[in-house]
């Protein structure tokens, strides 16, 4: 068994596993705040329009300012320790080890 390491584009930490060939594993880097570095909670949209986003109502938004520190249905983690919370819609990333 040899070791086989990669850097994760994102984070850009060095990764190494035990491994006999190369092998793809997933950087976790996703689920920590890039702002304050906690742990992030997963977050679940809710489907239903009405409960975060209204479009439809003219007096929801009306200097269109509502463009940051939103949530929207590509948001995958919401660290709380923010006002507004912070919404990351960073997906697991895939390192190559070699
Ligand atoms: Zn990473
Ligand atoms: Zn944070």
């Amino acid at each position: 068994m040899k070791w086989v390491e990669g850097v994760c584009g994102e984070c850009g930490r060095i990764i190494r596993r035990r491994s006999p060939a190369p092998v793809v594993v997933t950087c976790d880097c996703h689920r920590y705040c890039p702002l304050c570095g906690a742990e992030m909670t997963p977050y679940t949209p809710d489907l239903n329009p009405h409960t975060y986003r209204r479009e439809d109502d003219p007096g929801w938004d009306p200097l269109s300012l509502a463009s940051k520190g939103e949530a929207s249905v590509e948001t995958l983690y919401v660290c709380g320790n923010h006002a507004p919370p912070h919404y990351s819609d960073q997906g697991p990333v895939e390192v190559l080890l070699r």
